[in-house]
């Protein structure tokens, strides 16, 4: 095993051993990432797999070495190591960019590559892990013999859509009868442009559709189905589904500002699964606003907005008077306004950046709202920090997450699509001034109360974690005793 020099290393082999792998994505990667210091801070060694490409990216990002990934980094009472397999695509073969071309690499390279990956691990592996869009994880725990589980990344509601539509449990959408309200169990009726859109007739991603319900088709085969998510927030949708599927909520999965996360204080290397490089300034440039005066932009790592849209939101953004920090990914910059970077810059109004340390963004206390495309990972931290929002959704499960934002939690308002820049300034208002923004900022304050308590020791997601480290030290019992 690497990273003898830790000295650790010969307790991290008498640990149990879990091995989880993600989907080569950035909104994959950091919810296991952090179920994963979750499980390791109990005394358990985690492997947490990728494919060759993320770990070319990590590498980059963090100014690391591949091989150094290797390393077992004490995470509490336990550790954390990465491992990456192939993913049938070569390094710089634009194919990875095509969905279709790299989830076909993805089947038919990755189930021998992870079979022969958890093979070869130096210390026993007690059960395998993984997150959605790589559905055959299971098929390879099932023939090594290995007991499974899936950590569903996105919220129990859009479980349950899924769920129910892959089962034909309920009437949804289709091209004969598009206009269906779907009624299911423990949730508000849902209208079409309610659902994940993935699961509308007219979606174009059909292959996401398929690798998502495929997931739901070997479901039965998993120990465990842990949901990112938590009672307080979605225990209707829980129990209702529980008869059918029991998910496990272990969310919300966040992590803690380095400066509290223990490992940092310790001198030791602070686990992460960059693939961008967060610009260290916006922390630095928030700290120059007093609190709750900025507007904080991010569409996640996927979306892309239109050059239209990009020009909107540019001078929506000017117009609503306040600063903003705005997350523009490199692929996104050539379509800002000509001009508009130069005029920010120029007029101090604002900051751009291509990657922003979002979690230490939102816990700041200059950030008045957040203007989100509603990934779940980003839903939720908006719910842990207590930052109001405005939803943005583009598309799959943001819309739902959108929904639930605005209306079942009550922390912000929608900006209706394509965005325009009255619209933008109007949404921007509403959450940050006057008498309905105070209500908004209160609820959002309540939301962070639950999160956390969730989180802390005790706390539903805090009790689900243990009993799942209990289960899995007793079935690594015969190599640990
Ligand atoms: N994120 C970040 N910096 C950014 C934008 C996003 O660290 O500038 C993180 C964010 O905190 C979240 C993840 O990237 O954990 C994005 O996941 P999400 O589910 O919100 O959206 P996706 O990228 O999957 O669409």
């Amino acid at each position: 095993m690497a990273g003898t020099e830790e000295g650790g290393v010969g307790e991290a082999s008498r640990m149990p051993h879990v091995v989880m792998v993600s989907f080569p994505a950035q909104g994959h990667l950091n919810p296991l990432l952090r179920f994963a210091k979750r499980v390791a801070a109990e005394g358990v060694l985690v492997t947490l797999c990728s494919t060759d490409h993320i770990a070319r990216r990590m590498s980059a990002a963090a100014s690391t070495p591949v091989a150094a990934l290797a390393d077992p980094t004490p995470v509490g009472r336990g550790f954390i190591r990465f491992e990456f397999f192939d993913d049938g695509i070569a390094p710089d073969d634009p194919a990875r960019d095509n969905l279709d071309l790299l989830m076909a690499a993805l089947r038919s390279t990755g189930p021998p590559a992870l079979a022969a990956l958890v093979r070869r691990q130096d210390v026993p592996v007690a059960c395998i892990i993984n997150n959605p869009f790589i559905p055959w994880v299971l098929d390879v725990a099932a023939e090594l013999g290995l007991p499974s589980g899936v950590l569903w990344v996105q919220s129990a509601a859009v479980f349950s859509i899924y769920y129910h539509y892959r089962h034909a449990l309920a009437a949804f959408p289709s091209e004969d009868e598009p206009d269906v309200t779907v009624q299911l169990p423990g949730l508000p009726p849902l209208r079409p442009e309610d659902l994940p859109t993935f699961l509308l007739p007219t979606s174009p991603y059909k292959i996401l559709k398929n690798v998502i319900l495929e997931q739901f088709g070997n479901l039965s085969s998993a120990s465990w189905v842990f949901a990112n998510t938590f009672e307080e927030l979605e225990h209707e949708v829980i129990e209702a589904t529980a008869n059918r599927q029991v998910l496990i909520p272990i969310g919300p999965l966040t992590d803690p500002p380095p400066e509290e996360g223990g490992s940092k204080g310790n001198g030791r290397r602070e686990v992460r699964a960059d693939l961008f490089k967060a610009a260290e300034e916006s922390i630095e440039w928030l700290g120059r606003h007093p609190p709750r005066s900025v507007v904080y932009v991010s569409v996640g790592s996927v979306v892309v907005l239109s050059e239209e849209e990009m020009e909107e939101m540019a001078w929506g953004l000017k117009q609503s008077g306040r600063p903003f920090l705005w997350v523009v990914r490199r692929d996104a910059r050539e379509r800002l306004p000509t001009g508009f970077a130069e005029a920010v810059a120029a007029e101090g109004i604002g900051l751009l950046v291509e990657w922003s340390p979002q979690e230490r963004v939102l816990a700041h206390e200059a950030v008045a709202c957040f203007l989100t495309h509603c990934g779940w990972n980003s839903t939720l931290e908006a719910l842990t920090a207590g930052v109001p929002v405005v939803a943005y959704p583009q598309w799959g499960d943001q819309v739902p997450d959108a929904k639930m934002l605005v209306e079942a939690c009550g922390v912000g308002v929608r900006l209706p699509a394509p965005a325009i820049r009255s619209e933008v300034q109007r949404c921007v208002k509403a959450v940050t001034d006057g008498e309905t923004a105070e209500a908004t900022r209160r609820r959002a304050a309540e939301w962070k109360e639950a999160a956390v308590k969730a989180e802390a020791e005790g706390g539903s997601t805090d009790r689900h974690i243990k009993a799942f480290v209990e289960e899995i030290r007793k079935l690594a019992a015969p190599a640990t005793n």
